[in-house]
C-alpha cells in the first residue's frame, strides 16, 4: 500500500553538463530491470529516482531485491508515501515503522524538507513527530546522538515519504554511460569479477569465451555460460561469443616451442577478441589478469600478449590480492560456480616451464611457422553468439 522506493543517485550528481544523459540512461536501465516485476513508474526528480508500483499485481519484493544490483545508485530507501500534513506523516510512521520502533531501545527522527513551501522547518518536523512517537512507544526512548533506530521523514514536492534506515546501493555509474567492452571470460574466479568491476564503471559488457572441445568438456562450457548468466544480474543482458580454439591450440602444440605455448595462445585470444570486439562496437577488452599471479601475468608477458591489440585492455584486478578478488566473487555470487573443477582451455597443453620474461622478438620467432591470419579467420567462422539474461534457466 503506497509503498515506493526512493533511490539516491551516486556519482552522477557530480557530472555537471552530462548529468542529464546519465540520468536518462539510469532511468532507462531501471525501467528495463523493473519490467520483470510488473508495472512500475520510474521517474527522477531532485537527484532521486522514484520507483512506484502502479497496481497490486507488482512484485514489490522482487523489484526491491533487483534494485540492489543496479549501478549508479548509492543508497536505497523503501518508503511509505503520504500526504504532506503532520497527521498523515505521523500515521504513516506508525503504520509503516511502528513495529521496528517497538523492537528498538532508542530512536530519533531525521527530517528533510526539499519542498520549501512546507510550513515547518525540518527540525520542527523531527521534534513534533519525535514527541508524538515517544508518547506512542514508551519503551523506546529518544536518543538524538546514538539512536538504535532512525525514522526518516522527507517532505518533497509531490508528497511526504517516511522510511527506516537506507540500504547501500550497488554504487558505480549507470551501465552504458562508459561505452561498451569485450570481456575475455574463462571459467575461473577472476574474469567474472573483472566483468562486474567494469560494468560498475558504466561499461556495457559483452563476453568472449574460447573452448577446446574435446580437450575441454561440454560441462566446462556450461560452467562459463552459467558464470555469464550470474554476472548479468549486474551487467544486464549480455552476448557471449563462443569461439572454438581447438585447431589453434593443436597448431601451436605442433609448431611452437613448449615454453611459449601459453603466451602464443593468449596472443591469439587477444587478437580474435579484438576482431569480434570491433565488429560489435566495443572500444576495449577486459581481462581478469592480475600481476604476478601466473607465468603469463608478468609485465613482460603482458607486453607480448598486448602487442597484438590496438584498443585499451582493461585489467581491473591487476593490483588486487587473490583474497580481495575472492571476496568480490563471493559477494556477487560467482565464486561457487568458478571453483567447480571443470578444466579451462588454458590448462590444456600447459608448458612445464613457461617463459616468464619473454621478449616480443622471441615470441615472434617462436610462432613464425604458424599462419596466424588463416587460423584466426577459421576461428572467427566458428563464433557462436548466445544471449544470456539473469532469469534464464541456470546452465548447470
Ligand atoms: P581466471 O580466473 O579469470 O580464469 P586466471 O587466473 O585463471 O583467470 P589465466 O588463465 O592466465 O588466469 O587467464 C587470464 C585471463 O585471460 C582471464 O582472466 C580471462 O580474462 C582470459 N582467459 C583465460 N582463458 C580464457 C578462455 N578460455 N576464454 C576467454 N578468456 C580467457
Ligand atoms: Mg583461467
Amino acid at each position: 500500500m503506497n509503498e515506493i522506493f526512493l533511490l539516491k543517485l551516486g556519482e552522477i550528481v557530480l557530472k555537471g553538463a552530462n548529468k542529464r544523459q546519465f540520468e536518462d540512461k539510469l532511468r532507462q536501465n531501471i525501467r528495463r530491470r523493473m519490467k520483470g516485476y510488473g508495472n512500475f513508474d520510474v521517474y527522477i526528480m531532485q537527484s532521486t529516482v522514484y520507483v512506484e508500483p502502479m497496481d497490486d499485481m507488482a512484485d514489490v519484493e522482487g523489484a526491491w531485491e533487483a534494485c540492489h544490483s543496479i549501478f549508479g545508485l548509492v543508497s536505497l530507501c523503501r518508503c511509505r508515501a503520504c500526504e504532506k500534513t503532520m497527521d498523515s506523516i505521523f500515521n504513516a510512521v506508525e503504520e509503516y515503522l511502528g513495529e521496528d520502533l517497538d523492537c528498538a531501545e532508542s530512536f530519533k527522527v531525521e527530517s528533510k524538507r526539499s519542498d520549501k513551501a512546507f510550513p515547518m522547518t525540518s527540525i520542527g518536523i523531527s521534534q513534533e513527530i519525535g514527541g508524538r512517537l515517544a508518547e506512542a512507544h514508551p519503551d523506546c526512548r529518544v536518543d538524538v546522538h546514538n539512536p538504535a533506530y532512525t525514522v526518516y521523514v522527507e517532505v518533497r514536492d509531490l508528497a511526504a515519504y517516511v522510511h527506516g534506515p537506507a540500504e547501500p546501493g550497488a554504487g558505480g555509474l549507470p551501465t552504458g554511460v562508459g561505452g561498451r567492452a569485450m570481456c575475455l571470460l574463462s571459467g575461473g574466479i577472476d574474469s567474472p569479477v573483472a566483468a562486474y568491476m567494469m560494468a560498475k564503471r558504466g561499461v556495457e559488457v559483452e563476453c568472449v569465451h574460447f573452448f577446446s572441445y574435446p580437450y575441454t568438456s561440454q560441462l566446462a562450457r556450461d560452467k562459463v555460460m552459467e558464470l555469464a548468466r550470474l554476472v548479468t544480474r549486474y551487467c544486464g543482458r549480455m552476448t557471449v561469443n563462443i569461439v572454438s580454439f581447438t585447431q589453434i591450440q593443436e597448431a601451436i602444440r605442433d609448431n611452437c616451442p613448449e615454453e611459449f605455448f601459453t603466451l602464443i595462445m593468449r596472443r591469439f585470444m587477444m587478437e580474435i577478441s579484438q576482431r569480434i570486439a570491433k565488429d560489435d562496437g566495443c572500444g576495449a577488452l577486459i581481462t581478469g589478469e592480475n600481476l604476478g599471479q601466473v607465468a603469463s601475468q608478468t609485465m613482460q608477458a603482458m607486453t607480448v600478449t598486448g602487442a597484438v591489440v590496438d584498443i585499451p585492455i582493461f585489467m581491473p584486478l591487476v593490483g588486487m590480492d587473490k583474497e580481495e578478488i575472492v571476496t568480490i566473487a563471493r559477494k556477487i555470487g560467482t565464486l561457487e560456480t568458478s571453483v567447480m573443477p571443470y578444466e579451462d582451455c588454458c590448462t590444456v597443453f600447459t608448458p612445464k616451464h613457461p617463459k616468464t620474461k619473454p621478449t616480443l622478438g622471441q615470441v615472434l620467432h617462436a610462432e613464425r611457422k604458424l599462419d596466424r591470419q588463416a587460423l584466426i579467420a577459421q576461428a572467427l567462422e566458428s563464433v557462436e553468439k548466445v544471449t544470456v539474461k539473469y532469469n534464464d534457466e541456470p546452465f548447470l
